[in-house]
């Protein structure tokens, strides 16, 4: 008999492991192979350039955060001899520092502190430095700079929160981010308005002698001197440069000059040329690298330092292609009134890419979409580039906590639909969102101005709803399986189903309060609830003290979908103040509590994390015997820590 060789494929790893309230998950940059050589090694010198520029991301979090990084990554670099107890403690509080860019927790902005004692963080100390050459005044040394930090490590009131904007309190000398130093609010205010801030995006404020100065992020030229950063900056630029020998095109490399010309200058003139060049170049190892994102700066200013390589999933933009290129029919179908229809749909175009390395701002926690850039003038004139992160969204379906779906799911029937098609029904769900949704719809001829002048504080909300209900309608249009892109009913039958638990899910973020603030939340909420108290097409259940949301009847839950839809349209269409907030308040913005509450004691026992934060893919390149690159390898390390100390390894 002949033996039947059964082929093993080992079953991918995604959650790795809980730490604190966090988790990390390994993400996959399949694809990446398929690359040409001459992209991969393109893709390793920016993702060495992401590295490069890692700590400054730390440093803005707090001005103490990276002496205390290497307290840490001492201890866990020596751990010979230190007490098991301990060394888990500083292991534990340093993944989540890692996590978090800094000692302050992605969702609340407050600070965590390790769960030893000074003491015990000491003891760790001296035996981690006992083993070095010349121990002696290395111990003492090291040892005092951790007495200097003991009160920024172990006390939670002090430099509490990296982002306060409580009402009442001064948003910025009460901030604990590395932004400014040794100001008030009304200080930098007077002096900004004065006109003396020259780089507001890039540039640490501080008081010296009782003036106000600016110290600007940048490496340097023969005429500039060289700012804040600027050994960072160097590296970044290094690696850059080698990239640059490897662009996919001129455009690309002269792209890369710009970026490479702003870092040195630190001058925002170049920075808007270079978001000019970028915003125009769509090769396919494509990058996010600079200062980008302000939310951390309390006056929405400073910009954070982050980098995102990634290339383009060629499958799931095709399809994202096709939509758009059918864009003029899913339009004629629309079931507002011809009043509102385009003639002419020019749908965007939105990437979907797979990342390969996300640092800073950007990571180990990242987001699933990126618009870009956000300098209002440059995307009016210019347009701006979307970016669907493919391998995020995967990562994290397929780390989805075992038994969220058999706990909220009303039938077995549902499980089954959410495990075999819940990575379409979301893919589609997306891009129908993106690429349909906002692209579609024209204002009545009547109305004078943007319609979102007209809505205050609910168009945002109005325009998410328009665009989910978009992709809701139009799920079910038989043009979807002509197109290849869905084969089943239960595609469409799944988007409904995950929508509407949504809903109830949604409601586990909201641990105190009566109401919803999050345009998404709100307009999640409106479509389901406008539905379920206007039909029976939706209906909530109790079973044993638990609820369930489910869709009862997927042909009348349609026509709600056109017909709240046909509504949307037209209070955009018109402006219709009024309307808008009788829809929005009534539907979308109280929250039943009771279900609140349900929801989070329910969620509890499942034991979910807060959030993740990404073990990044590693690449290596492999030499020919002349020594010069001949591939680039991937491979997942599928260990935080390990990849964390090699990264830092790699800046010194
Ligand atoms: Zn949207």
């Amino acid at each position: 008999m002949k033996k039947i060789k059964k082929e093993i494929k080992p079953k991918r790893v995604y959650e790795l492991e809980r730490v604190g309230n966090a988790r990390t998950v390994q993400l996959y940059a399949d694809g990446f192979q398929s690359l040409t050589r001459k992209e991969k090694i393109f893709a390793y010198y920016m993702v060495r350039a992401a590295i490069a520029g890692r700590t400054i991301a730390i440093d803005q979090t707090n001005r103490y955060a990276l002496q205390i990084l290497n307290l840490c990554e001492e201890g866990l670099r020596n751990p010979r001899g230190i007490p098991a107890k301990t060394l888990k403690e500083i292991g534990e509080y340093t993944k989540l520092f890692w996590i978090n860019n800094g000692m302050y927790d992605h969702n609340t902005a407050r600070k965590f502190v390790p769960r030893c004692t000074p003491a015990e963080f000491e003891k760790c100390l001296r035996i981690a430095a006992g083993k070095k050459r010349g121990s002696l005044e290395y111990r003492t040394e090291l040892v005092r700079t951790f007495r200097q930090l003991k009160r920024a490590i172990f006390d939670p009131s002090y430099m509490a929160v990296v982002t306060d904007k409580t009402p009442g309190h001064d948003f910025i000398a009460q901030s604990a981010n590395n932004f400014y130093e040794g100001l008030t609010t009304a200080e930098v205010t007077r002096w900004a308005t004065k006109g003396n801030e020259k780089n507001p995006l890039n540039s640490k404020v501080i008081k010296k002698n009782g003036k106000i100065e600016e110290l600007v992020w940048r490496a340097g030229t023969d005429s500039i001197p060289e700012g804040m950063y600027a050994s960072q900056l160097n590296d970044v630029i290094s690696n850059l440069e080698k990239a640059k020998r490897y662009a996919a095109s001129k455009h690309q490399a002269k792209t890369l000059d710009l970026l490479i010309r702003f870092f040195r200058t630190g001058k925002l003139s170049v920075w808007e040329k270079y978001n000019i060049s970028w915003v125009k170049d769509s090769s396919n190892v494509d990058f996010i690298l600079g200062f980008i994102e302000v939310y951390m700066d309390p006056r929405g200013q400073k910009a954070k330092f982050e980098a995102v390589i990634h290339f383009t999933n060629k499958e799931q933009t095709k399809l994202m292609r096709k939509l758009a290129a059918n864009a003029q029919y899913f339009e004629k179908r629309a079931p507002w009134n011809d009043e509102f229809k385009k003639r002419n749909v020019k749908a965007p175009i939105a990437n979907v890419v797979d990342v390969i390395v996300e640092t800073g701002d950007a990571g180990p926690v990242s987001a699933i979409g990126i618009n870009l850039p956000n300098e209002q003038n440059i995307r009016q004139r210019y347009g701006s580039k979307s970016v669907l992160l493919h391998n995020v969204v995967a990562a994290y379906k397929a780390s989805e906590p075992n038994g969220l779906l058999e706990e909220f799911c009303f039938d077995q029937a549902e499980v089954r639909r959410a495990k075999k098609y819940g990575q379409t029904a979301d893919d589609l769900h997306t891009g129908m969102h993106e690429v349909l949704g906002h692209a579609s719809g024209k204002v009545s001829d009547k109305l004078k101005g943007d319609p979102a002048d007209h809505l205050p504080g609910y168009y945002s909300t109005l325009e998410e709803a328009r665009a989910d209900l978009v992709a809701l309608w139009n799920v079910f249009d038989p043009k979807l399986k002509e197109l290849g892109m869905v084969d089943s009913d239960d595609v469409a039958k799944e988007m409904y189903d995950s929508y509407v638990r949504n809903v109830f899910l949604q409601l586990r973020r909201i641990s105190t309060g009566y109401q919803l603030e999050e345009d998404h939340m709100k307009n999640r909420q409106m479509v389901v609830d406008y539905i379920l108290r206007n039909s029976k097409a939706i209906d909530t259940v109790k079973r044993r003290g638990k609820t369930y949301f489910h869709v009862t009847d997927y042909n009348k839950m349609h026509d709600m979908v056109g017909r709240l839809l046909a509504e949307v349209m037209r209070i955009k269409a018109e402006g219709d103040l009024p309307a808008a907030r009788s829809l929005v308040d009534t539907y979308g913005l109280m929250i039943n509590t009771a279900w609140r509450d349900e929801v989070i004691k329910r969620i509890k026992k499942l034991n979910v994390s807060a959030y993740t934060g990404f073990v990044m893919p590693d690449l290596s390149p492999v030499y020919d015997k002349k020594g010069s690159i001949a591939d680039i390898k991937v491979e997942y390390p599928l260990d935080l820590t390990k990849q964390m100390l090699e990264y830092s390894m790699a800046e010194e």
